[in-house]
């Protein structure tokens, strides 16, 4: 983990190799807090790495539903701000992927096949109480603590997902609409929208761009992940036309890449991933 200022009274924790970033935003009332991780013991270590109490936060945001960004959030007492769509999938989650019984479950299932995750899962899920947010947007703009932000919603990584943007110092948190250094999980995303939101990302002529994994990346980099989902949307479409299955497409050397090392197992799930929408099979592999 590295904690990063990114402007006056603005840090973000990027966490590469450990899950989803955070972001902290110092108001005269009390700190804001975009996302909340995958377990509350996680986000209450970040919250003692810089010596904050979980009652000085004022202001919790939740970008989209995804557990990563989400299942800390039973540590805060505050308000927990998200989009309507964002809420109503985590609500519908509760009663079924996301009920104890059944994530146990899953837990075992998985651990013959990967026990780490199994192991990590296990750790992360110790006390957990999914905790949904309290307030929905009914409005873009805010002022907390005399400092402005904008909670914009985009849809396109997952139906409720949102960006948070700070006009003043010009930080854009991207959500998981970013994935820098490790190839995106668009198991949830509507891809042609996906594409054209990343494409449309320089348009804030933000200063910083904090994206939902991976570290603080540049207007270079957001062009290549939009040219990767589009290169790999665009050969999948041929795959199809071609009468291929999806075992055919995703054993295709030719696909573009994204990034070598990092997720690499998604380079095959994302082919999969979209050869299923555009199929309209509606069966996601993940
Ligand atoms: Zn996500």
């Amino acid at each position: 983990m590295e904690l990063v200022q990114v402007g006056e009274g603005v840090h973000a924790f990027l966490r590469p190799d450990e899950g989803a970033n955070v972001g902290l935003v110092r108001t005269a009332e009390g700190l804001i807090v975009v996302d909340t991780t995958s377990c509350a013991a996680d986000m209450q270590g970040l919250l003692d790495a810089v010596g904050v109490s979980t009652d000085r936060v004022c202001q919790v945001i939740n970008t989209h539903s995804h557990s990563d960004h989400t299942w800390g959030n039973q540590l805060f007492r505050c308000s927990i701000l998200s989009h309507r769509l964002c809420r109503e999938t985590m609500a519908i989650n509760l009663q079924g992927p996301w009920k104890l019984d059944t994530i146990r479950e899953s837990i075992a299932l998985r651990s013959q096949t990967d026990p780490d995750w199994a192991r990590e899962m296990q750790k992360e899920t110790i006390g957990l109480q999914i905790t949904l947010p309290t307030d929905t947007l009914d409005r873009r703009a805010l002022k907390i603590g005399g400092v402005r932000l904008e909670v914009i919603h985009v849809g396109a990584h997952s139906p409720g997902s949102c960006v948070v943007w700070l006009p003043e110092p010009r930080i854009l948190f991207a959500g998981d609409l970013v994935f820098e250094g490790r190839y995106p999980f668009i198991g949830d995303a509507d891809i042609p929208a996906l594409i054209g939101a990343i494409r449309r990302l320089p348009d804030f002529d933000a200063q910083t761009i904090v994206p939902g994994h991976g570290r603080l990346c540049s207007i270079e980099q957001i062009s290549a992940l939009g040219a990767y989902l589009e290169g790999t949307w665009a050969r999948t479409i041929d795959h199809l036309a071609a009468g291929h299955s999806t075992d055919e497409a995703a054993a295709d050397p030719g696909y573009p890449h994204y990034a070598e090392k990092a997720a690499e197992r998604l380079h095959e799930a994302n082919i999969r991933v979209m050869f299923s929408q555009l199929a309209g099979d509606g069966a996601c592999p993940l």
